[in-house]
């Protein structure tokens, strides 16, 4: 991709000669090529994330919880926690109650899209669970395996904002692990 316009606010950006690696000075996001890294143990995250579960449930009560990038084979595998059951995300499904989308934002290749898709996957009123490392003043995480997407925590509120989302509940806003539900309009 050769594009040189931020994918977060739309302003001008030149990448460093040869890659497409640039920091926006515009609105601070930072976005790298694609390794071939992946990550070392997603399910750690996931299990980690599974702690904001009630939130999600304070906020809305469902049956269901489709999970991003996990096939059925591996969603068996997961603990049931009695309240909800957990399906996989179907692409081209249009009627999902909440969907979870744990560390998948640091590897997203086209945030529009991504965002875009996420509103059409989900139902009116539907939950979107994210999260991401966030940049800020003091605090730069080291790097995931394979992570292209750099953001401070505004870049992921604008970008909400802009496809139709309303923020409904966040985690502990100076931690370095951005962790948000987001309702669709
Ligand atoms: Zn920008």
């Amino acid at each position: 991709m050769t594009s040189s316009s931020c994918a977060i606010c739309g302003a001008k950006v030149s990448p460093a000669p040869r890659t497409s690696c640039y920091r926006c000075i515009f609105c601070g996001f930072k976005q790298q090529p694609t390794t071939s890294e992946t990550s070392s143990d997603p399910y750690q995250s996931l299990f980690t994330s599974f702690k904001d579960l009630p939130a999600l449930s304070a906020l809305q009560k469902t049956p269901t919880i489709a999970l991003h990038g996990l096939d059925p084979a591996e969603i068996d595998t997961l603990p049931s926690d009695g309240n909800v059951a957990f399906t996989a995300l179907v692409a081209e499904s249009r009627d999902n109650a909440a969907i979870w989308a744990d560390m998948v934002l640091p590897y997203v290749p086209d945030l529009s899209a991504f965002f875009r898709e996420k509103f059409d996957q989900l139902r009116p009123g539907g939950l979107l669970y994210l999260s991401a490392p966030v940049q800020r003043p003091f605090l730069r995480p080291a790097p995931l395996p394979g992570q292209i997407n750099f953001f401070q925590p505004k870049n992921i509120m604008f970008l909400l904002e802009q496809r139709g989302f309303k923020m409904a509940w966040r985690k502990n806003r100076f931690s370095p692990t951005l962790r948000i539900i987001a309702r669709r309009d």
